[in-house]
């Protein structure tokens, strides 16, 4: 595609902190942003030149935004794919596709892409009765399982362990009976993930690798780059160049991933955006995930993500955001505050990045 204009207008469908946080790197590069999303005053809105506000299958709000915008892309992956569809139907250029957003946002589908493109997964099953899983249960190497809502779920939610035959129809009744995957048990070692780019003409970048920590199912901090072996650095840019090229992919996706004992990797989860664990990227990296996004939608060549130092990344959940006057005093330490009103237990409020030696 040809590069977009300087001043030309981007859209971002999803209004949360990742949209703020693409919205203050593209008016970096002097773009301008329309996000769209339900909030009024939602963190994308608050730094965006003009915000629609409106339901993300609302077709009225979304043809006049597909008007106003060059190019289109998403910072959440429960936007409707049939929205994406809609307003490519009115003229617009979006990235990433419907495709791409379609298969990511079920589990089922995604680990169905992953086995096809060489990329290994835990086993799994879908699961749409209770019939179902205990079949699934029955057929599952691991007695430890995880039934995990196929859409929707995100930082743990939709999601509970199956323990034993007697657990399951009580599992089953916690998900309200949706479509579900049940998962083999990975009895992983570290959990990383790696974060990369594709261009409309198929360049890859890839970050260097993040190491992550899950408190309660919700992401708390990354170390990156991660000290891996060269062997694990190597299969995981493997994964994420398959992944990248199998969905066609345009823009910045995550990759999350279990290492096992022996240094083998198995995909746990696709992102189809940017991610919480490449947040480190804006402090370690001279192109963070942001830009690199804006850059790839946009058709501009992408940026240099080599590391220029060690970062961790804290995640400021709910009431730790009114710890402020202490972070914002670190030294070697940046804030990033998300400008969302109620810090309620669990919510994503900001982050920090501080520079490791
Ligand atoms: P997810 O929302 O699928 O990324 O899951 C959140 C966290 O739950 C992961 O980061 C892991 O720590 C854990 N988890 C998810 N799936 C599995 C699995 N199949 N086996 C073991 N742990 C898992």
């Amino acid at each position: 595609m040809t590069p977009l204009a300087l001043g030309a207008t981007i859209g971002i469908l999803g209004d949360g902190q990742l949209g703020r946080m693409l919205s203050q790197a593209a008016s970096r590069l002097g773009f301008k942003v329309m996000s769209f999303g339900p909030d009024k005053l939602s963190p994308a809105a608050q730094v965006s030149m003009a915000s629609k506000i409106a339901a993300y299958s609302d077709q009225e709000a979304l043809a006049r935004f597909a008007e106003g915008c060059d190019v289109i892309t998403f910072e959440f992956e429960n936007v409707p794919a049939q929205s994406l569809d809609f307003l490519t139907g009115h003229g617009a250029v979006v990235a990433p596709s419907s495709k791409a957003l379609r298969i990511t946002q079920d589990r089922v589908l995604e680990k169905e892409f992953a086995r096809h493109a060489g990329v290994p997964t835990v086993d799994f099953f879908a699961v749409d009765s209770l019939a179902a899983l205990q079949a699934a249960y029955a057929a599952s190497p691991t007695r430890d399982a995880l039934l995990k809502t196929r859409r929707e779920g995100y930082d743990g939610k939709g999601q509970v362990w199956v323990k034993g035959a007697d657990t399951i129809a009580d599992a089953y009744d916690t998900l309200g009976g949706k479509p579900a995957i049940l998962e083999a048990k990975a009895d992983f070692v570290r959990e990383i993930s790696v974060v990369a780019a594709r261009g409309w003409d198929g360049e890859i970048r890839t970050f260097p690798i993040g190491e992550n920590h899950h408190v309660h199912g919700i992401l708390s901090t990354t170390l990156a780059p991660a000290p891996v072996p060269d062997a694990v650095r190597a299969k995981a840019h493997d994964i994420a160049r398959r992944v990248l090229e199998g969905l066609d992919y345009v823009g910045v996706l995550a990759v999350e991933l279990f290492v096992l004992p022996g240094d083998e990797l198995l995909l746990n989860e696709i992102a189809p955006r940017v991610h919480n664990s490449g947040h480190w990227t804006q402090d370690g990296c001279l192109c963070d995930q942001f830009e690199q996004h804006i850059r790839a939608v946009a058709g501009w060549p992408l940026g240099d993500t080599a590391a220029r130092g060690t970062v961790e990344m804290t995640n400021l959940l709910g009431p730790d955001i009114l710890d402020w006057p202490r972070l914002a005093a670190e030294p070697r330490a940046r804030l990033y505050v998300y400008g969302k009103d109620d810090p309620r237990p669990g919510r994503k409020m900001g982050h920090i990045n501080r520079l490791r030696d």
